[in-house]
């Protein structure tokens, strides 16, 4: 045994690792600088266990020596080392580490290692190949180790990556890893320290050990997530975020903070001061990065956080992942969606807190970006409730351009008020000046101003809020009676309201003109000021729902459905109404145009008009008529 341990030995791969390492050679690269990051998150896990074990054993080789990783280039000799002063290797380690795959499921790792490969060699990049994918830049590879404890020998494993590799001791090894890649005529770009810096900076800046090129370091920003929060300093966070944000503002909020159950977690998330999709940069990528133990697992992932989040910038690192977990499987794990669900749970509640420490400040960010929120609010069923204590809206009870919550709505509700009240505008004039409000400014009951086309979708979702059901003021079955107002309840008596009969065949009589343009006609009990006005028997859906799915039926190049499913609501008690009902005997034909204009004054007060270009030829001969002398 002492004896053949003296000498090299030429040792078989076994048939996993063979499979592996043919995928890996024989495939073209697109995302060859993965094997870098592969050999330094190597080093630097070699380097955090040595840390871990020099804490408890009493004796080990070369204590002295920093922890740290170089990078040798050789530009001549077409060479590139990795060396690293972490645990190292016995010989017995390098065999059992480098000759056999250690992975759980390695079959069905391979299987989809292999499957990934055939369609879209790219894709390979994806997969932790771990220490094998040195053979995608190397044509051999040398790994020269020395274990930690005081008494291993040195060992040298060099290997082609054809099916069987060396072993052959080595004198005079420092502890820790040096790893020699020869490289391939056509990766001779990895023997260039520039491209090295580069790879570096994009996948390892934040290894909390020196990566030295040269003598220099290159990771200049060190794992800060994993800091005490206290010791940070504020201008840490935000050249930290300037970094992995690629920003250049400083961030607008930041959340901090680390959990070990359910999940261990280590999030350090930014909300930046610009919402990019605004000023029309487009859709934007997910902008936080998924590490484990510090190592990059996934940059830009799409699997931690929702999608309508995706304005976050930051970190997630869980040292529960497996770090060689590939794509597919980062999709599909438990664990990465129970890690989603905490992160989305905890940022919302960091929301709410904010908006509670600093009202105006949250405001802000809400102008902003609650669009995203709202889009989550209309996606993501699960966080419905969370989202919908963070939406802010106009009212009728606040001054233009402030915010209300749905909580302080309810707060100040009415007396026997069990609905929360809203209506949309294309801005809070137009629909502070509407026929909608008037009912509710009659009876002094608040009504939500919803000014954006996303938000009666977004009520829609909620349903509900803390039990009170959110009713939009368009809804034909709308009734404020059971609530006590402290406004101007009473009815107003009107000198000369329509006699019921009267009233009745003119209803009949608008219905009969408008035909099919309208589902019913009704005598309305809301209006106060206006002749008329649209609402929707529909109960879930609004007029505001209506235009966006028409304008989405136009956009695909759709004819536009025949509206036909409103209702019109009359006022009997308005002057309007009361003269149409007599010059119905004495000029038919005009009350007819009078009706119809009407009916369309109505669609374009609830944003419904489509074609203007009749109403517009009928207003002139109404017009012609009102200025005859
Ligand atoms: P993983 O890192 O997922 O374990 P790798 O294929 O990258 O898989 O590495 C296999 C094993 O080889 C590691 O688990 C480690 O034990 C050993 N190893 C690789 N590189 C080094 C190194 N630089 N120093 C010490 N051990 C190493
Ligand atoms: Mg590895």
């Amino acid at each position: 045994m002492a004896k053949e341990k003296t000498k090299t030995e030429t040792k078989e791969f076994q048939a996993e690792v063979k499979k592996l390492l043919d995928i890996v050679i024989h495939s073209l690269y697109t995302e060859r600088d993965i094997f870098v990051r592969e050999l330094v998150s190597n080093a630097a896990d070699a380097l955090e266990k040595f840390r871990h074990q020099s804490l408890s054993e009493e004796e080990v080789f070369d204590s002295h020596v920093p922890l740290e990783i170089t990078i040798d280039v050789d530009e001549k000799n077409h060479t590139l080392t990795i060396i690293d002063t972490g645990i190292g290797m016995t010989r017995e380690e390098l065999e059992a580490n480098l000759g056999t795959i250690a992975h759980s499921g390695s079959n069905t790792f391979l299987a989809e290692l292999a499957e990934a490969a055939k369609k879209d060699i790219s894709l390979i990049g994806q997969f932790g190949v771990g220490f094998y994918s040195a053979f995608m830049g190397g044509k051999k590879v040398r790994v020269l180790s020395r274990s930690y404890l005081p008494d291993a020998e040195g060992c040298e494993w060099s290997s082609d990556g054809s099916g069987s590799y060396t072993l052959s001791p080595e004198k005079g090894l420092r502890r820790g890893t040096k790893i020699i890649v020869e490289l391939k005529d056509d990766a001779r770009e990895f023997a260039d320290e520039e491209k090295i810096r580069q790879i570096i900076k994009q996948y390892s800046n934040f290894v909390p050990f020196p990566i030295k090129v040269k003598g220099e370091t290159v990771n200049t920003v060190q794992a800060l997530w994993t800091r005490n929060k206290n010791e940070i300093k504020e201008e840490e966070y935000v050249e930290f975020y300037k970094f992995i944000g690629n920003a250049f503002d400083d961030p607008r909020f930041r959340l901090h903070f680390t959990a070990d159950a359910p999940l261990a977690i280590n999030a350090l998330l930014f909300v930046p001061q610009e919402n990019i999709e605004r000023l029309g940069f487009g859709r934007m990528k997910s902008g936080v990065n998924l590490y484990c133990q510090k190592v990059l697992i996934e940059q830009h992932s799409e699997n931690i956080l929702p999608e309508w989040l995706r304005f976050l910038k930051g970190v997630v690192d869980s040292e529960d992942l497996p770090l060689n977990i590939s794509r597919q499987a980062l999709q599909d794990s438990a664990l990465v969606a129970k890690l989603k669900q905490v992160l989305t749970k905890r940022f919302l509640k960091f929301l709410v807190e904010q908006a509670k420490e600093d009202a105006e400040k949250y405001n802000e960010f809400f102008a902003d970006f609650g669009i995203y929120l709202k889009e989550g609010a209309t996606m993501d069923y699960a966080y419905r409730d969370e989202i919908a204590k963070l939406l802010r809206f106009e009212s009728s009870k606040t001054e233009a351009g402030k915010l209300v919550s749905l909580a302080d709505y309810v707060e100040r509700m009415a007396e026997g008020q069990k609905e929360i009240y809203y209506i949309n505008g294309p801005s809070r004039s137009a629909a502070e000046s509407g026929p909608y409000v008037e009912a509710f400014k009659k009876r002094d009951i608040e009504i939500i101003y919803t000014l954006e086309p996303i938000d009666d979708f977004v009520m829609n979702h909620l349903g509900e809020f803390d039990g009170n059901k959110l009713v939009s003021a368009d809804r034909a079955d709308l009734d404020l009676s059971t609530i006590k107002s402290t406004g101007d309840s009473e009815q107003k008596e009107s000198e000369s309201s329509l006699e019921p009969e009267v009233a009745e065949s003119l209803r009949g009589w608008v219905k009969e003109v408008l035909g099919d343009r309208v589902k019913e006609v009704i005598t309305s009990k809301r209006l106060v000021d206006s002749p008329a006005i649209i609402v929707n028997p529909d109960g879930y859906m609004t007029s505001t729902m209506e235009r966006v799915m028409q304008a989405a039926r136009v956009e695909k190049g759709e004819a536009p459905q025949e509206l036909g499913n409103k209702n019109l609501e009359i006022n009997t008690d308005h002057k309007l109404i009361k003269q149409l009902s007599l010059l119905r005997g004495t000029d038919e034909d005009f009350a007819r145009n009078v009706i119809e204009q009407v009916f369309d004054n109505a669609l374009i007060q609830a944003g419904l008009m489509v074609d203007p270009r009749k109403m517009v030829q009928r207003s002139y001969t109404i017009l012609e008529k009102a200025t005859k002398i």
